[in-house]
């Protein structure tokens, strides 16, 4: 059975069609510049490419694109787009109304499009890709809908809940959603594969670090608490992101630089972060590249994110009142074995040691970098979205 699993922005849609057969990708691309003017890039698993100028007015055209790529010329790797079971659609936000992926009947797009107001920048944009898709796909096509913040709608209120007024929470559904979810319940699925436990049995704490990052409290495979907020700018520093920061210092610095509540929100969500405080890139590796030039801003901006995720798996197992295994994921997390090695060195405390030759050695596969005698298991694990989008969506169309 094959699923087409899309990735939706403003301007680009991401996507990859999927043989659930052995779960192996048969192409990935983007069409991006949607509404600028177009271009797509496609891949086949073979090798096959096209990079091709297009117009793109809107997401249809981009749709009808990335059909056309999957079968006709000589990329195509399917005869007709009937062979396409369903499109697993990529959300971020779901809010307090989808704690589950769901099948996008027209009632659910116009609620995500509604719930744009909390993810301006996101939801809108599914909403129409999901409109297009529609289109442009028969009606008997299931759409399919995963949200990134599902995952986390098990926090308690205790966890969730902001300092306000409950009556300003209860208006303006101001609380911590968090995000990365799909990710957090890939990894802790697949730990829970390699370390042959049930689920049930394990206290994880698993870390997405990325270009935005998020560390996660799983117990019983649930979310309990998580690092990002009401939106994906809390929590640790990120690329560009400011991470957690007193509420007062944003309301000062808008005063002092004269900024709109909107340009602030661009300062923090765009020109902090790794980018800021080192003046050197947004780029873990070029931050340790500027690290071994001897450059002291970009050390400080290495030394608050490995600070700032000790922090979390500190408070988490304080939280879970214990921890068995630490998760590293993303692109940070699966390649920097410095980041790693910075976490996890003077944790034996808490009972955690790794191996710190093996851990040098390990990029982006799946890989206990734990010492054998240390009581809390630590792992490197590769995170498919895309993958588990899919499995969600063969799901919900098989039920
Ligand atoms: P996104 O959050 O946009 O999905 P990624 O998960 O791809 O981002 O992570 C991007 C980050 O991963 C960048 O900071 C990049 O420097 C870092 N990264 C990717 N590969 C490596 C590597 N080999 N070594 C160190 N850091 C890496």
């Amino acid at each position: 059975m094959l699923i087409l699993v899309v990735n939706a922005g403003s301007s680009s849609l991401k996507y990859q069609l999927i043989d659930m057969d052995g779960e192996k990708v048969l192409a990935k691309g983007n069409c991006d510049r949607i509404g600028i003017d177009g271009h797509i890039s496609h891949k086949t698993h073979d090798g096959r490419q096209i990079n091709e100028d297009c117009s793109f007015p809107t997401h249809t055209e981009a749709f009808e694109k990335l059909v056309d790529s999957l079968v006709n010329g000589e990329a195509a790797v399917i005869d007709s787009m009937s062979e396409i079971s369903a499109v697993g659609h990529r959300v971020v936000q779901g809010a307090e109304v989808f704690s589950e992926t769901t099948i996008a009947t027209d009632e659910v797009i116009d609620k995500i499009d509604e719930l744009a107001e909390l993810a301006p920048v996101h939801n809108h944009a599914h909403a129409l890709a999901l409109r297009a898709c529609k289109k442009v796909f028969s009606e008997d096509v299931p759409q399919v809908v995963v949200f990134d913040t599902a995952f986390h709608q098990t926090m308690p209120p205790k966890a969730y809940m902001y300092g306000i007024p409950y009556g300003d929470y209860e208006k303006y559904h101001v609380r911590k959603y968090g995000f990365h979810g799909t990710s957090h319940r890939f990894v802790s699925a697949a730990l829970s594969k390699a370390m042959g436990k049930d689920l049930k049995d394990l206290k994880i704490v698993s870390c997405h670090l990325g270009n935005g990052s998020s560390i996660t409290a799983i117990e019983n495979g649930k979310s309990i608490d998580t690092s990002m907020g009401f939106t994906p700018l809390d929590g640790v520093i990120m690329g560009t992101r400011s991470g957690a920061i007193d509420a007062s210092a944003v309301t000062y610095l808008a005063k002092k630089m004269n900024l709109s509540p909107d340009e602030m929100s661009s300062y923090l969500n765009k020109q902090c972060g790794f980018l800021g405080v080192s003046d050197v890139s947004s780029d873990n590796r070029e931050i340790y590249a500027a690290i071994n030039n001897g450059d002291e801003k970009a050390q400080l901006t290495a030394d608050m994110l490995r600070y700032e995720i000790k922090k979390y798996i500190g408070s988490y197992a304080a939280v879970m009142n214990g921890l068995d295994a630490v998760i590293f994921t993303g692109g940070i997390g699966e390649n920097s074995w410095e980041v790693r090695g910075g976490v996890c060195t003077n944790m034996d405390y808490l009972g955690i040691k790794i191996d710190f030759d093996l851990n040098k050695t390990v990029r982006g596969t799946l890989t206990k970098i734990s010492t054998p005698d240390s009581k809390v298991e630590v792992w490197v694990i590769p995170t498919n979205e895309e993958l588990l989008i899919a499995r969600d969506t063969l799901a919900i169309i098989s039920k």
